[in-house]
């Protein structure tokens, strides 16, 4: 990996921006998402044989920084190229690549991602959402029965990749699957929760009542679970990166130019250090986590799991802590300004808790750092 981006990342990046600038803040989500999934976007990390552009990580992760960057995040890319289509590319059936692949590149189809469970919260080796075996005589298959919570995207999108467990028929011991779960299959409820958050994309509670699902619905092997699993939620949290450094840069961008034009003590208000050095700040935090962001990156794309576990949660901790502060003090510099829907940052507020908290929060981050990193005693 060189410090210096390559001539292709930066034409990708300079492409993407032209076309978050056209749709800007008050994008229309389908349309950009169309127009991104037709112009090779959105595939960008997904094998070319399938319709993909060939690339990994590092080009889709750039996509969905950039669209931020405009103003117009596509929160949906952290789960439907970015997991579901990795999990498929890396682990599916010969099938379900052909099925799933060319649609989630070129965005004409959508998959959400369920694994938080009420009762399990960050604790995820607690979830209970079960899939069992159904009799031959009755068909075959699965039966799914579980409850998924602030799932997002599953009224939008065609399908939802569900991870459950099933039962070892010679242990007894449930072990992690993954299953596709159609929008429609009879038996799976969703209901939208009331967020204060203003997004396109909204999040439900899932109810799974005795879902029956083909055999097919099996995601790869029933005794890769785990692996499977791990290899969806490393690109989950460098796209979550990706996404908090695209708020972040948008709303520093913003404070920036105000801070140079506002005048109220006869030079412009970005004279005061109080307010530069803020931005300063920021503009630093920002930058290291990029740099952190492109390493995860590049480690996942080598191939290196391992090492892209512990880069990618340092990412998605740095990138969440810039964009919070960076937010934070972008609607500070705005003064009551910053509090109006015109200049549209005090929304991005909620929205950058988002990326402290999900899809694993800063505690887990910091526990799992201690642990794996350190090498420091558990607590729990
Ligand atoms: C906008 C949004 C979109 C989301 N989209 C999806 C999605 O598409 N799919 C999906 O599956 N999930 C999604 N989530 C869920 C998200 O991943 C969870 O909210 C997150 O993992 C935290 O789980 P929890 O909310 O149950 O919090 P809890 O686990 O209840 O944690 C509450 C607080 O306690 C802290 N805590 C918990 N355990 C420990 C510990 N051992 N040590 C220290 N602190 C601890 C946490 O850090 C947190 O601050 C989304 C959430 C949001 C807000």
């Amino acid at each position: 990996m060189s410090i210096v981006e390559t001539q292709e990342h930066q034409d990708l990046r300079a492409s993407v921006a032209a076309l978050g600038r056209r749709h800007g803040r008050a994008f229309d989500r389908d349309t950009l998402w169309s127009e991104a999934g037709k112009l090779g976007h959105l595939g960008v990390n997904l094998p070319e044989e399938y319709g993909g552009g060939g690339g990994g990580l590092a080009e889709l992760s750039i996509v969905l920084e950039e669209l931020g960057a405009a103003g117009c995040p596509l929160l949906l890319m952290v789960v439907s190229p970015a997991i579901c289509g990795t999990v498929i590319a890396r682990f599916g059936t010969e099938e379900q690549k052909r099925e799933w692949l060319p649609g989630l590149a070129d965005g004409s189809r959508t998959m959400a991602f369920g694994i938080t469970e009420p009762d399990a919260g960050s604790n995820s080796h607690r979830i209970t959402t079960t899939a069992r075996r159904a009799d031959d005589a009755d068909g075959g298959g699965w039966i799914l029965n579980g409850r998924k919570v602030f799932v997002s995207g599953v009224d939008i999108t065609d399908a939802t990749l569900i991870v459950g467990r099933t039962e070892d028929a010679r242990t007894g011991s449930l072990k992690p699957c993954l299953f596709i779960v159609p929008r429609d299959a009879p038996g799976f409820h969703r209901s939208q929760i009331d967020m204060e958050l203003q997004a396109v994309e909204k999040q439900f509670e899932l109810v799974m009542d005795d879902v029956r699902l083909p055999a097919g619905a099996l995601v790869g092997d029933e005794d890769a679970g785990l692996l499977q699993l791990f290899a969806g939620l490393n690109p989950e949290r460098v796209m979550t990166a990706a996404f908090a450094l695209g708020m972040a840069r948008h709303a520093l961008d913003k404070a920036v130019d105000y801070a140079k034009t506002r005048q109220v003590w006869k030079q412009p208000i970005g004279a005061h250090q109080a307010i530069a050095h803020p931005l300063a700040q920021a503009h630093i935090e920002i930058e290291l986590a990029r740099l952190m962001t492109r390493k995860a990156a590049y480690l996942y794309d080598s191939g290196d799991d391992a090492a892209a576990g512990e880069a990618a949660n340092m990412a998605k901790y740095a990138a969440a802590e810039a964009c919070v502060r960076a937010v934070d003090q972008a609607v500070h510099t705005l003064g009551g300004n910053g509090l109006t829907r015109e200049y549209g940052l005090a929304s991005l507020i909620t929205a950058s808790r988002v990326a402290r908290i999900a899809p694993v929060s800063r505690e887990m981050i910091l526990n799992y750092i201690s642990h794996q990193s350190l090498g420091l005693p558990k607590s729990y």
